[in-house]
């Protein structure tokens, strides 16, 4: 039976009559037990699944790169060979490809959605990140009130897809509470997706039943050295507790996973090769999921981290299309982070999926004087109409809703199917 929505949080600063969000501008400190407890990554091998190292040793030709764009069936292999720099050089047909692939797939769409941050608390470690818990930020966390300003403005703009986002678990925004945001999010939208802490299965499975339909949890880097550098403290320093994350949200009956690597932190060819495999394992264990390939990179954000292996606009464009001709039937998803003139040339041409009119503010679609720190910087602000006659210009249809509510029930795998 379903459990019983809680009226979100009910401390004083989360009841129904507040109407600004809960507040706080200090650090917050990692707690000592998160940092003695946490794992790093390290302890042990990647698994035979997702190890990439095969392919990293190749060494790569332009005939091997030739060879790669003409083959039919595409896997690691061909992946590494387009992935490779020598592959800079063939980026016209490679774009030709993943645009004829794309066609095929996805037809003229890009379909929409918007991210809403229910909340900036965290006490993560995350070097790259604008809101970690050492940082001086500004922070706010959504109450009922709130939430349902931001659900109006939002649905005021036509979005059916929408995804809710927080830090690290946190009093201030668990798993009660994301599921009364879930419930409340779903009464006016469509398809509610997650993008937020690693969870166990039967947590997925609450928020599954309270209207969830998917989860976004990006690796970062599957670099277990990097990873654990760039992961000083906290819950996310346990790197393979965030790769089975998938596994148990699709297990506890989510529709959807949403991967990829934080673009920037290791060598991206290292990340990208390991990103495809996670996505083949879950297409292959978990054959009713949707599985989606995002490609953040990194964007100045609060703390000012640079990149030790940064990605330009060219390196960015040829990943995207060598991951759209070696995984043709994958959603793949361009955020705001990046800018107008890389949106504009990518649509079509291999990304399918776009985020847009995003605010990274708590609370700043329906008060635009809303000043919480934003985890990273947007830099597409295009609104929604200017948006769609960009893609229009371009002969693509923009697609708000491809999905009906009536089919949320979460999905159930048996033993002997995973
Ligand atoms: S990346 Fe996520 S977990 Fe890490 S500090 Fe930022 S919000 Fe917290």
């Amino acid at each position: 039976m379903n459990p019983a929505p809680r009226i979100l949080n009910p401390s004083p600063q989360m009841t129904k009559e507040n109407s600004s969000p809960q507040r706080n501008t200090e650090k917050i400190h990692p707690p000592c037990a998160s940092v003695s407890s946490s794992k790093a990554g390290g302890s042990k091998p990647l698994p035979e699944w997702l190890n990439p190292e095969p392919w990293l040793d190749l060494e790569i030709t332009a005939a091997d790169v030739e060879r790669a764009l003409g083959a039919e069936s595409p896997n690691e292999r061909e992946l590494a060979a387009l992935l490779s720099p020598v592959a800079a050089d063939f980026l016209e047909p490679m774009a030709q490809r993943a645009q004829a692939i794309t066609r095929r797939h996805f037809g003229r769409t890009i379909s929409l959605y918007t991210p809403l941050y229910l909340s900036n608390f965290c006490n993560g470690g995350c070097l790259y990140c604008g809101i970690a818990g050492d940082r001086r930020a500004t922070r706010a966390v959504l109450g009922e009130v709130q939430l349902r300003n931001e659900m109006a403005a939002i649905k005021s703009m036509k979005l059916e897809e929408l995804v809710l986002l927080t830090g690290e678990r946190m009093p201030e925004a668990d798993v009660p509470y994301l599921r009364d945001c879930i419930a409340i999010a779903s009464e006016y939208i469509h398809n509610v997706t997650i993008e937020v802490f690693p969870m166990e299965e039967s947590e997925y499975h609450e928020l599954a039943q309270a209207g969830c339909t998917g989860l976004s949890l990006y690796q970062e880097t599957y670099d277990q050295e990097v990873y654990e550098k760039m992961h000083r403290w906290g819950d996310k320093r346990d790197f393979f507790n965030r790769i089975d994350a998938a596994d148990r949200a699709l297990r506890g009956g989510l529709r959807t996973i949403g991967i990829g690597a934080l673009l920037g932190l290791a060598d991206p060819r290292f990340d990208m090769l390991c990103v495809y495999r996670h996505a083949k394992y879950l297409l292959k264990n978990y054959w009713r999921a949707g599985v989606s390939i995002s490609f953040p990179r990194i964007n100045p954000q609060l703390g000012g981290f640079k990149a030790d292996h940064p990605v330009d606009e060219k390196m960015l464009a040829q990943y995207i299309f060598a991951m759209r001709i070696c995984l043709p039937e994958v959603p793949l998803v361009l955020s705001p982070r990046e800018p107008q003139r890389v949106r504009d040339s990518m649509a079509g041409l291999g990304i399918s999926k776009m985020s847009v009119a995003s605010k990274t503010t708590v609370g700043g679609y329906s008060d635009d004087s809303e000043e919480s720190t934003e985890q990273f910087s947007i830099s597409d602000e295009r609104a929604i109409p200017e948006f769609c006659d960009m893609l229009r210009a371009k002969g693509l249809d923009p697609v708000f809703k491809n999905w009906e509510a009536a089919y949320r029930e979460p999905t159930h795998y048996g033993a002997a199917e995973v």
